[in-house]
């Protein structure tokens, strides 16, 4: 240490290493493909102008993350220690399942898309701080295990923290397939979509939304661990804004600006199927406060007009019709809907709504009863009618060549949200939106032979062909029936709708959907 020197006197020169090597060239220390040198108009000596706002040296880091880690862990043994059940019961259950089935190693895939910037980004200034990413995540992955982990023993739906990333799950392939999107690019590529797009504005979703409905819930724990993670986040996330400072400056942006409504649709197309049933159905109804939406709104839509506010970036195309989309809460509720009927595909034990959820989503989504009841309705009734196995899937449902989610009817009324067809180099694809669609056709080479699994299944390398084989090969095998999706409700829910008179005739009906 420097004990004399002011920090802001000496950080500016422990962080500048941009050197010139004698040894081997610029582009052999720096290879363009992974650094992103050549992709951006940014010219030589550019990206040293590269600033991020807060900064950070190695010492204050490791104290920080040290006081950081000791108050959640201590948190953690408390719980341990105490006879407070972990259990705050089923829904919110649902919640921590799917967090931690879904985020933990997705948090380890950023610690390569980290160290992919600490090694190759064309800065030293971003470098550094790219260190204390990787270091962040591989934190976060850590902290997400272990909690599920002292979970198992009581429900070992819970060991799909460690299980899901590595079974052909769908709801696993859809994340990899995002994640894998976004990293496998340039420094500079990857980091706009990670860090700008997706760490900007989502994680704070999945981690402060989430960490407040914990709070209301009484899940202290979970609450501790991921506001901890999401003030790590909103540290290193701030290389996105850093990143576009300088292309401002050079670039005309058209590729930053591709970059950005691309991944902006695709977090949020995957958050809306994490992240919108978690706060709309699954988190008991008493303890919600936001709806997914409301968040969305706020935290998502808000936020982002800001960052993009000072640049000369524009809104992505599509967002008007986003808008709407987030108003209404459509993908939320359609995947609510989906992985209530094809549950046995999730490690989750999604429940059937209630009269109290009910008034809740149609106060909170006005027109709510007159989109999705009826399809709730008909749950109830066979659930009432004692045939509960017709209210889960008998079929595959078509996903989405793009995302990989499900491609379900999500709005009668308009085009966007509508399942697609599209003809390349005479095969068939078929997505779940215009935006999806919109990614394809400006990169066929990069998603067209990817093997979704439905053209698995069409090519036969799913047997048997039927429900069953799918689930087989998505990893929920009959040895293992305990750890598919089940409703914790049923059969009684279906009785809360005893005395509920049925919808009017004009509204759709079975053979409209599904
Ligand atoms: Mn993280
Ligand atoms: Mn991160």
């Amino acid at each position: 240490m420097l004990p004399n020197v002011r920090r802001e006197d000496w950080y500016h020169t422990a962080t500048n290493t941009n050197w010139d090597p004698d040894y081997v060239d610029e582009e052999e220390l720096f290879p363009p493909e992974m650094s992103g040198q050549d992709a951006y108009d940014v010219p030589e000596g550019g990206w040293e102008a590269w600033e991020e706002t807060y900064k950070q040296t190695a010492r204050e880091y490791f104290e920080t993350q040290h006081e950081k880690d000791g108050s959640v862990y201590s948190v953690s043994s408390a719980m341990d220690q105490s006879d407070l059940p972990h259990s705050i019961g089923m829904g919110w259950e649902d919640v921590l399942k799917f967090h931690f089935a879904a985020v933990p190693l997705l948090e380890r895939a950023a610690v390569t898309a980290e160290s992919q910037y600490a090694r190759f980004a064309p800065d030293s200034s971003w470098r550094h701080m790219a260190q204390f990413g990787a270091m962040d995540e591989l934190r976060h992955t850590e902290l997400q295990l272990r909690i599920p982990h002292s979970f198992v023993k009581e429900d070992a739906q819970y060991d799909w923290a460690k299980k899901l990333y590595h079974t052909e799950d769908w709801a696993s392939v859809a994340a990899r397939h995002l994640f894998d999107d976004f990293k496998a690019s340039n420094a500079v590529d990857s980091a706009l979509q990670i860090t700008f797009a997706f760490e900007t504005g989502f994680t704070n979703m999945q981690f402060l939304a989430l960490a407040s409905d914990a709070a209301d819930v009484g899940d202290i724990e979970f609450s501790e661990a991921i506001s901890s993670i999401q003030t790590d986040e909103a540290r290193h996330a701030q290389q996105g804004n850093a990143i576009i400072e300088i292309l401002n400056e050079y670039d005309d942006l058209d590729r930053a600006q591709y970059l950005v409504d691309k991944s902006f649709w695709r977090c949020y197309k995957l958050f809306a199927a994490l992240t919108g049933p978690s706060m709309d159905y699954y988190t008991p109804v008493e303890d919600r406060e936001m709806s997914w939406g409301e968040f969305m709104e706020e935290w998502i839509v808000d936020q982002f007009l800001d960052s993009i506010e000072n640049t000369e970036l524009e809104k992505p195309w599509y967002w008007d019709q986003f808008i709407e989309l987030v108003r209404k809460g459509d993908t939320s509720h359609y995947m609510a809907g989906g992985h209530y009927h094809w549950r046995p595909t999730l490690p989750i034990a999604p429940p059937g709504v209630t009269e109290e959820d009910r008034e809740w989503l149609e106060e909170k989504y006005p027109g709510w009863e007159d989109r999705w009841g009826y399809k709730w309705d008909r749950h109830a009734e066979m659930m009432r009618e004692g045939n509960e196995d017709k209210t889960v899937a008998d079929d595959l449902i078509l996903l989405c060549d793009l995302c990989q989610l499900p491609a379900i009817h999500g709005d009668p009324d308009r085009e966007v949200n509508r399942p697609r067809a599209h003809e390349h180099e005479g095969e068939q694809y078929y997505f779940c939106s215009e935006p999806c669609q919109w990614i394809f056709e400006n990169e066929p080479e990069r998603y067209k032979d990817h093997q979704s699994i439905l053209r698995r299944f069409l090519a036969g390398d799913i047997q048997p062909p039927n429900l069953e084989g799918a689930l087989n090969h998505m990893g929920m095998t009959q040895d293992n029936l305990f750890e598919r999706g089940i409703d914790f409700r049923a059969p009684e829910w279906g009785d809360d709708w005893a005395g509920w008179s049925p919808p009017s005739a004009d509204s759709p009906t079975a053979a409209d959907d599904d």
